[in-house]
């Protein structure tokens, strides 16, 4: 490998984020549960925030319209202001969640700055995920912050162009596969998996993959066995 740049995915990968996702998914489903069974909310919802990715993109913000439109069509719209509100707040519950970084990560890139540059490469909305970084002390590491919208095989492209290096010089470190691996091996990157204990649904790919340029390791501290 004759990598220069080390891109972390951030959610997942750098610190916690899907748990709280859960945690206030349950809560909606509670919320709504005269209405309807948890599973048939939790598919509606899932479903409502797929179709409403083209429009708001990822992160809270989108997600808690999509919790208010599913609970609209879930109570027939008779969903009141009140339980509208308690929606609102569970959302901005999370945007106030308190960072807590995973397991190794300060120790990885402690070991890695200055032999590489590293940089963030993260989708969602911009705000939150700049004031994540901020909450999380981890900027000093960082050489660049990118935010997509989505990441994609273009927008991996994107990053390389603007870090000035070839495809093969990149290795995108992450929880997704879809997001984190897929798009990185296609333009011609490496590409290291380590897996978070839970994966949201849209991020979950059917295959396996087989590649030279990828591995997968069972924690971030792993990484380091490579570099
Ligand atoms: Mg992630």
């Amino acid at each position: 490998m004759n990598v220069k740049v080390i891109a972390f995915d951030a959610d997942d990968t750098l610190w916690v984020n899907e748990p709280y996702f859960r945690a206030s998914e349950e809560a909606f489903c509670t919320l709504l549960s005269e209405f309807l069974p948890r599973h048939e909310l939790e598919r509606e919802l899932l479903k409502t925030e797929i179709g409403n990715l083209n429009l708001y993109g990822y992160g809270i913000k989108g997600f808690i319209l999509s919790m208010i439109e599913t609970a609209m069509v879930a109570t027939n719209n008779m969903i009141s202001a009140k339980t509208i509100g308690e929606i609102m707040d569970l959302g901005k519950a999370m945007l106030n969640q308190p960072i807590e970084l995973l397991d190794g990560v300060e120790e990885v890139l402690a070991e890695l700055k200055g032999k590489y540059r590293l940089v963030v490469a993260t989708k969602g909305d911009l705000l939150d995920q700049e004031r994540k970084l901020k909450k999380s002390n981890l900027n000093g590491y960082f050489h660049h912050v990118e935010v997509m919208s989505e990441k994609d095989d273009a927008n991996y492209l994107k990053l390389i162009k603007h870090l000035d290096i070839r495809p093969s010089e990149l290795l995108m470190i992450g929880n997704s596969l879809k997001s984190d691996v897929l798009p990185v091996l296609n333009i011609g990157g490496y590409a290291i998996h380590v897996p978070y204990h839970i994966t949201w649904a849209h991020e979950e790919i059917e295959h396996s993959i087989d590649s030279g340029m990828f591995r997968s390791v069972e924690r971030i501290k792993d990484v380091l066995a490579f570099l």
